[in-house]
């Protein structure tokens, strides 16, 4: 017998037998439902203490006792039909279903819906519907019902109930002036018209709110009354919210997710733990039920691929040594959610066994010429050593600016030296005409090496350009990103799916921003233009909070206040919703109202690597349309600053336009 099903037992006897509660019936439903389920994952090991617990939107799971005791009160038989205000977690509901016929359950917190939802679908109940809604009203289209029991005190027992209530039926209800203290009225319908109302004792219930309850501001409205809802009140309806990521299922995201083959991940900071959490269990959710075989980031391909390396058994852990990502800014990938999450992809790997399946993790940014270089020449040596020569010498152009490619730039620009780029390219075609010849060996070598090729070949370009047009090389870089994106998925395969992680100013399309007006694209945009609905935009956002981030290029890493959004923004908007945690999808009809109302644009803000709250409006915020961005956005309102894996980061001397995305 498992601790739960132990626990459940002496519950049975100590909290109900005890007490004189003796219905069989009543008895073997509570010990046929897993309180434990119900219960937030923290308090599980109270989950049959004789006592109700907090759930979410500041609620309660009922005491067992209560909940034993009501349902007796009810004489239910199997083919009755049951009407349950106040879902909460979903346990009352569940032992209903055990007893009676068919459950219908209304609550008016969305989140709770969402989530009681999930858990009854999980144990396999198929008798119980779950509605979203104000239950004082009943549910008229299922009506007439056999029960009707009410999980929260109202101020008088509401006439809409009694009408629904079958010639026969009991309507159980906590009913008092205090909107704490009740006392629980069971109604009998005894004809068409009578009804005899009994008391049977004291009771505590959270208040039961609503048009036949007692009044509150927020009460949300129903679906129907859409056209009349703030903005904030449609998106509260359209949207899935969740308590924590720990409890978050994803079966609905991965439906909308459908057969995409890219799907996008953004963040609108680099130094926020959710961000990454969220990502990281997407993907792998991504990978173990939809295939997906890579994950390319926004770190230069060198380093990632010491990380692929990892995860394919061939090195250790690149973030646990000092060479790696000990670049500026080292918090973005040398962090606690980044060890975690290339651990589980390493322990995901050795369960499969033909390497071409397994999951890759690859670098989709530039600014690495010299490791690049390095890793050109080191693979040359192994394979060609005369070819090697021959790129160590083209390469040699560029190796006095390696250390400070940005000034290599400059001098080119005021036409103080030669520009490079004819030997760089030489080396990546000397490279790709001996392709044949070097990938017989060892094909993921080669690929790797034709990328730094590739890489140094772009970055060169990017330094160049970068004193004539300031959007040149931003575009240069996000072209780079999309064309490793596309050597990527060339290289896994033609129906290969991968999984993208970058700021949302790369990803989100940039035809919806004011980096369009400016001459701008963005990856995200190149992607919708060639793969359209074959890709999922996921855009990420959060009001306030800590975050990991520096004051100056090359500075060390701070944790910083986040400041609450700016009042003309997307993020004061999903604030003002009043829910942690959700997901809003932004692509299905039945968020088409909101998508509409959302379009307008507005700020959005972006932090990157630099975060500068004294200048947040001029260096952060931007004008977008988010619907037309991204797919569907996910919202954190409140965020904790990324915890590295080690504090010194060393200087460097590139800059990302404008500020560090
Ligand atoms: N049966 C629940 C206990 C829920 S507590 C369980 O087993 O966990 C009461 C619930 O009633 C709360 O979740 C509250 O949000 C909900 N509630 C209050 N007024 C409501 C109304 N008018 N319509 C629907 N649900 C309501």
């Amino acid at each position: 017998m498992s601790r739960f099903e132990d626990l459940r037992k002496q519950m049975i006897e100590y909290q109900m037998a005890a007490r004189g509660l003796s219905d069989q019936a009543v008895l073997g439903a509570i010990n046929a439902v897993p309180r434990e389920a119900f219960v937030p994952t923290e308090l599980v090991e109270f989950s049959y203490n004789d006592s109700p617990l907090p759930i979410a939107a500041s609620q309660t799971i009922s005491q067992p006792y209560i909940v034993a005791l009501m349902t007796a009160a009810l004489e239910l038989k199997p083919e009755d039909r049951v009407l349950e205000i106040g879902t909460g977690s979903g346990y009352a509901a569940a032992v209903l279903a055990e007893i009676s016929e068919q459950v219908f359950t209304v609550e008016r917190h969305k989140i709770l819906v969402d989530s009681a939802r999930q858990i009854l679908e999980d144990l396999g109940y198929s008798n119980i519907e779950v509605r979203h809604g104000d239950g004082t009203l009943g549910w008229p289209q299922r009506a007439p019902f056999d029960a009707i029991v009410v999980a929260a005190g109202g101020p008088k027992v509401p006439d809409t109930l009694k009408q629904q209530l079958a010639i026969g039926g009991r309507l159980l209800i906590p009913v008092g002036e205090d909107l704490r203290r009740q006392k629980l009225i069971r109604v009998r319908r005894v004809s068409e018209r009578e009804y005899l109302e009994e008391d049977l004792g004291s009771v505590r219930f959270v208040p039961l709110i609503g048009a036949a309850g007692w009044a509150d501001e927020s009460a949300s409205a129903p679906a129907s009354e859409q056209i009349s809802m703030t903005l904030p009140e449609l998106i509260y309806e359209s949207s899935e919210h969740f308590a924590s990521i720990d409890h978050l299922k994803l079966d609905r995201l991965l439906e909308r997710i459908g057969d995409s083959r890219l799907v996008l991940l953004g963040e609108a900071s680099h130094g926020s733990a959710e961000f990454y959490e969220m990502r990281a269990k997407i993907t792998q959710a991504l990978i173990e039920k939809k295939g997906f075989v890579g994950v390319a980031v926004e770190a230069d391909w060198p380093d990632a691929s010491h990380i692929d390396r990892y995860i394919r058994g061939i090195a250790s852990n690149p973030l646990l040594e000092s060479k790696p990502f000990s670049r500026f800014p080292t918090w973005m990938w040398a962090n606690h959610c980044v060890l975690a999450f290339t651990r589980w992809l390493k322990a995901h790997n050795e369960q499969i066994s033909s390497p071409e399946r397994r999951v890759g993790f690859y670098g989709l940014d530039l600014y690495s010429l010299d490791s690049s270089i390095e890793a050109v020449l080191g693979y040359l040596e192994t394979v060609d050593p005369e070819t090697a020569q021959v790129a160590r010498e083209r390469y040699g152009c560029l190796t006095p600016w390696t250390h400070d490619p940005a000034l290599y730039g400059k001098i080119v620009m005021t036409q103080q030296y030669r520009a490079c780029e004819d030997d760089v390219v030489a080396v990546l075609l000397d490279l790709l005409k001996k392709r044949l010849q070097y990938a017989q060996g060892d094909g993921d070598s080669f690929f790797d090496a034709q990328q730094n090729a590739h890489l140094i070949k772009n970055a060169e370009r990017y330094y160049r350009t970068m004193y004539y047009a300031e959007n040149n090389s931003w575009n240069q870089r996000d072209r780079h990103m999309f064309e490793t994106l596309q050597s990527v998925l060339a290289y896994r395969g033609t129906q290969s799916k991968i999984v993208i992680w970058e700021h949302n100013s790369h990803i989100g399309d940039a035809r919806a921003t004011e980096m369009s007006a400016r001459g701008e694209y963005n990856i995200g945009q190149l992607v919708r233009q060639k793969y359209g609905e074959q890709a999922y935009h996921i855009g990420f956002g959060t009001d306030h909070g800590t975050v990991a981030a520096a004051s100056e290029w090359g500075g060390p890493m701070e944790i910083k206040q986040v400041q609450p959004s700016h009042i003309d923004s997307y993020e004061r908007i999903f604030h003002d919703v009043h829910s942690d945690n959700f997901l809003l999808p932004l692509r299905t009809p039945m968020q088409e109202i909101t998508r509409t109302r959302l379009l307008d644009e507005r700020l959005e803000r972006a932090i990157g690597v630099l975060y500068r709250p004294e200048s947040e409006l001029l260096s952060h915020y931007f004008y977008a349309s988010l619907p037309r961005q991204f797919d569907e956005y996910i919202w954190f309102d409140e965020t904790r600053a990324v915890k590295p894996l080690t504090t010194p980061s060393t200087r460097g001397t590139l800059d990302t336009f404008p500020f560090g995305l």
